[in-house]
């Protein structure tokens, strides 16, 4: 082993700048590969669709991490695949020698091969995915505005979130507080009975990872925002017209219920990134990485996975992790922490993970929140979403910004990041068309 190692680290995402902060100012080089050149913090991308925060409010500049720490470099590539029998990474900018590697590449949102679905309905997974979605929903409204034939302004005016976990609560609520709160009061035209927004899940409940008593709130607390919950139900098919969805106890050929729609926001799972495919090591049935409680992948020494691409389950459990930003941070860390042990000639720390509990927004002063032997429901929950995200999140500058910015839009009823920015609106010269700020990145690439 060379006298300082070089520790190559794949996506700098949550749990790969955690593992990159440990080793910060140690005596390893640390290079990170992302395909773009910021962090993105996703529980707040659904606060860009829905015109709450802007863009630079939920990145933060990668090289920005580590102003502190010049043993820590940045490669802008894409990253393509994995060759341990020599030790390199293929990327866009060719190859990349390693002696660790940690591999943080996070997921992409899975369609379970249904590719009329994957090519039709709007995932949120990217900051580009959050910018075509606020786009598409300003866009529909205008068009409902100007719509005479009222079948084609209903299905203009039908939203529908597919996936009941936390993400398909949080966008479904943020809609309805956008529609209702903000657009009511300017849409003259828009007679706003004929909006409708749907929240589709394939689990018997909402938000499944909550206790009962709080599901049920949730559950009351959507119905108030005007949002239909269909629960045990799985989709079929979308056209960019119509949703087809039947009961998921149902026989493939039963018969299925149908929504026209222009609108549907894909959040019911989520599968490891493309690259990883071709990358021969042991998977779980979902194909992610699984690792061992060194976070070492299965069967390696010098790899690493953490976060959203890697599968471990805890003696005792019977699923693996969830796919949550604090369970990508604590592997990230113990990752870095067990390479420099290994320096050292100690032996390794094991993996435990205690879930400090779970939460999930609604909307203004609505949200519910479980932790240890806590339950909570309405403003209390929601002051601790906003003050755990925003500490969780990096960026002391952009969250001073946030901070005001959600004060400002509780106390105004208004939101004023409602911009359409979508490239392929007709007519717009291509100077605007190619803003820097929707094209150029990997992401969007992989978005479209
Ligand atoms: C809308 C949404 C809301 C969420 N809300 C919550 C929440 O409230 N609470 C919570 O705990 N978790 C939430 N999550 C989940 C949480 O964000 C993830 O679990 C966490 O980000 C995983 O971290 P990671 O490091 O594994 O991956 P990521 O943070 O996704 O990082 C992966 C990195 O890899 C890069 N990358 C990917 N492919 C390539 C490639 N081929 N080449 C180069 N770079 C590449 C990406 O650009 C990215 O920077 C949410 C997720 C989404 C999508």
């Amino acid at each position: 082993m060379k006298e300082r190692p070089r520790v190559v680290i794949l996506g700098g995402g949550i749990g790969g700048i955690k593992a990159a902060q440990k080793l910060a100012n140690q005596p390893v080089d640390v290079l990170i590969i992302d395909h773009n050149n910021y962090q993105v913090f996703q529980p707040l991308l659904y606060q860009v669709a829905t015109s709450m925060l802007s863009t630079d409010e939920v990145v933060y500049p990668i090289r920005g991490f580590f102003k502190k720490a010049n043993n820590v470099d940045f490669l802008l590539a894409e990253v393509s695949g994995i060759q341990p029998e020599e030790k390199i990474v293929k990327t866009s900018h060719g190859d990349v020698p390693y002696d660790y590697l940690i591999i943080a590449l996070g997921s992409t949102p899975n369609f379970f091969g249904n590719k009329e679905v994957e090519r039709n309905a709007f995932p949120l997974k990217t900051l580009q995915d959050s910018i075509r979605i606020r786009s598409h929903l300003l866009s529909v409204f205008e068009e409902a505005s100007a719509e005479t034939d009222p079948e084609k302004r209903k299905a203009l005016l039908t939203f529908v979130f597919v996936g009941a976990g936390p993400i398909g609560v949080e966008g479904a609520g943020g809609v309805s507080e956008l529609v209702y709160d903000v657009l009511q009061k300017e849409f003259h035209h828009i007679n706003f009975d004929e909006v409708s927004i749907h929240l589709i899940g394939a689990d018997k409940c909402v938000l499944g990872m909550m206790p009962e008593n709080l599901r049920e709130d949730a559950l009351h607390v959507l119905q108030k925002k005007r949002i239909d919950v269909q629960c045990s139900m799985l989709v079929t098919g979308y056209d960019g017209e119509t949703l087809s969805y039947r009961p998921s106890s149902a026989p493939k050929d039963a018969p299925c219920s149908t929504l026209k729609t222009k609108t549907v926001v894909w959040s019911a799972g989520v599968r490891p990134v493309e690259c990883l495919s071709g990358f021969t090591c042991e998977k779980d049935r979902g194909k992610r990485l699984l690792i061992d409680d060194t976070i070492h992948l299965q069967g390696s020494n010098d790899i690493f996975a953490v976060g959203d691409c890697s599968s471990y389950t805890q003696p005792g459990e019977q699923r693996p992790l969830p796919t949550l930003a604090p369970v990508a941070m604590a592997e990230g860390e113990l990752a870095a922490k067990n390479i420099l042990h290994e320096l050292r000639g100690e032996e390794p720390e094991h993996f435990h993970y205690k879930s400090k509990g779970v939460m999930a927004i609604i909307g203004s002063s609505e949200a519910v929140m479980a932790a240890g032997p806590l339950r909570v429901h309405g403003f209390l929950a929601w002051s601790a979403w906003l003050w755990i995200h925003l500490l969780t999140k990096a960026g002391f500058h952009s969250n001073i910004t946030v901070t005001f910015k959600w004060i400002f839009n509780y106390l105004s009823g208004t939101r004023l990041g409602r911009l359409i920015t979508r490239p392929e609106l007709p007519g717009l010269p291509e100077s605007i068309k190619n803003a820097p700020e929707i094209k150029n990145s990997g992401a969007q690439k992989q978005a479209s």
